[in-house]
């Protein structure tokens, strides 16, 4: 199995000034990835298996609420109180499972362009979701003078879905994700790589479930269109364990001249 390498995504995470603390070396071809799919399908698997296959960071804006939301609630009211009116309101639609507002969004987004311009490369996970957010990204990039090389779609049916979803854990210190018929931590409840205490995220309860696949089908299957008339678009199929359907990601970018097999 693939050793995951962690390198500078505190700079995305905690956002704006954070300087990039370990950036990743020059690669000989930096990817520029779009991970897309619905909540459940393994794009965050994904994402970390290419992260230390390919060398570019894993960005995911879901990342990005959970740190706020643990920093949040890990403190004092008068941190709770110093939290903005939009955070606050993205915090609360990411409990129910709804999407956060675009403008938020883009905001957090804006903030971070230094991690799309790396040089390192980077894979987006989870991030845009709306068509309203492609065509943000569309004009950040292009103002960066920098270019997407393929946008990775995992396809799966609903059932394995709300299966994998209810299944998921996840580490909080380290962000690993396990599943517990399919991923299993090696010790029970602790994560493998940093001894974490592994939990149920809020938003894999049923009813925050059900919320998320509505926000998908309404707001992000439209992006499938969106990438596959700009040429972008390559459909993986997520069925079986993280490492075959990394197998068939390797083979898709190869089918696509992106990497070498
Ligand atoms: P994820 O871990 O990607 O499933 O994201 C968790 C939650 O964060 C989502 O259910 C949304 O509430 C919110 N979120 C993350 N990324 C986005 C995005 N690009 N647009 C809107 N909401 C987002």
């Amino acid at each position: 199995m693939t050793t995951i390498v962690k390198r500078g995504r505190e700079a995305w995470i905690e956002g704006g000034t954070t300087r990039c603390k370990a950036p990743p070396p020059t690669p000989v071809k930096p990817y520029r990835l779009v991970l897309l799919g619905a909540p459940g399908v393994g794009k965050g698997t994904q994402a970390e298996l290419l992260s230390a296959e390919l060398g570019a960071c894993q960005l995911s804006t879901g990342d990005i609420f959970r740190a706020v939301k643990n920093a949040d609630s890990a403190s004092s009211t008068l941190r709770s109180a110093l939290l903005s009116p939009d955070m606050a309101a993205a915090l609360d639609c990411m409990r129910k499972g709804e999407l956060v507002p675009d403008e938020t969004v883009l905001s957090l987004i804006r903030e971070r362009t230094k991690c799309l311009r790396c040089r390192g490369g980077f894979l987006l996970d989870g991030f845009p979701r709306t068509v309203t957010q492609a065509r943000a990204l569309d004009q950040i990039l292009a103002q960066e003078n920098v270019r997407l090389d393929a946008v990775l779609d995992y396809e799966l049916p609903i059932e394995t879905i709300v299966s994998r979803l209810s299944g998921r854990r996840t580490c909080p210190s380290c962000k690993a994700v396990y599943h517990i018929a399919a991923r299993p931590a090696k010790a029970e409840r602790l994560c493998d790589q940093c001894g974490g205490q592994l939990f149920q995220r809020e938003d894999d309860q049923p009813e925050a479930v059900r919320v998320r696949m509505q926000a998908y089908d309404e707001s992000t299957r439209p992006l499938i269109d969106y990438y596959r008339q700009r040429g972008l678009l390559v459909s993986i199929s997520a069925e079986g364990p993280p490492e075959q359907i990394f197998g068939r990601t390797l083979d898709a970018l190869s089918g696509k001249m992106l990497v070498t097999r």
